[in-house]
């Protein structure tokens, strides 16, 4: 089964607006023309009324939020809706991010909620998973991964889960400079793909786009993205330089 790789650039709290255009001003350039992959950017909340200008509908670049709401609307002082994010032309919102989890308490229930809601604002959630070092080491890889799939995409339908990204994030090696290895990566992978296979079927999950996400640089982007399981990237730390988001992008076309 082929599926279209998918790179993102996940900026965190970096980025003012005039930081973010004076990124995508030349990136898009570089990128002018539809892709082998799919391009995501997810600015701050801040950056993404700029970002969204200079993303024009038939730019190769998407544009994605880093997190929402799962309310409609209301008295949720701080909080941004899907509505919000759909009527500056948003097409993904990161979701159950490690930061999210581990600095904001959300749990898989809650993420769950605003799973449902994204895709019924028709928003592709990118659904990040992934173990702590602890958890790797104390053998409960399998199960952390299964829990979180298992609470996160509950009642999520097989047609729903077309517009579901997975992105695989070991907590180990987010922001830390250490990447997962290769194999790391894909037998993990291919075990996040066998539960999708259990909890849906065996067709969405040869379907479903599943992202490697920490320390990918443009030094190990190549490698990663040659595995059968591996189908993109999130990308932190080196998405904030246009020139290495570029090589990664890069990788990813030719992975
Ligand atoms: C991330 O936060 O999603 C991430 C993968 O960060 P980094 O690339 O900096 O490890």
């Amino acid at each position: 089964m082929s599926r279209k790789n998918i790179i993102a650039a996940n900026w965190k709290m970096n980025m003012t607006p005039s930081e973010a255009a004076a990124f995508l001003d030349p990136f898009l350039n570089t990128f002018s023309e539809a892709t082998a992959v799919d391009i995501v950017i997810a600015p701050s909340f801040i950056a993404m009324p700029k970002a969204s200008e200079l993303i024009t509908p038939n730019s190769a670049v998407a544009l994605s939020a880093q997190n929402m709401s799962h309310e409609a609307s209301g008295a949720f002082t701080g909080e941004t809706s899907a509505a919000m994010l759909k009527e500056i032309n948003t097409e993904y919102v990161i979701l159950g991010h490690s930061e999210r989890r581990s600095l904001y308490g959300e749990d898989d229930a809650v993420i769950n909620k605003k799973v449902h809601a994204a895709l019924s604002a028709d928003l592709k959630p990118i659904l990040c998973i992934g173990e702590s070092l602890e958890e790797r080491e104390g053998g409960q890889l399998e199960s952390v991964l299964t829990t979180q799939l298992e609470g996160s995409l509950a009642d999520v339908t097989i047609e729903q889960m077309g517009d579901v990204v997975i992105a695989y994030e070991p907590v180990w090696a987010i922001g830390t400079g250490v990447t997962a290895t290769p194999e790391q990566a894909q037998d993990t992978q291919a075990f996040v793909r066998s539960v999708l296979a259990k909890i849906f079927r065996e067709e969405v999950a040869a379907a479903t786009r599943i992202q490697y996400g920490g320390s990918v640089k443009p030094g190990n982007a190549a490698d990663l993205i040659g595995r059968e399981d591996i189908d993109g990237f999130l990308v932190g730390g080196a998405s904030l330089d246009p020139q290495s988001f570029a090589e990664i992008v890069s990788a990813g076309i030719g992975g």
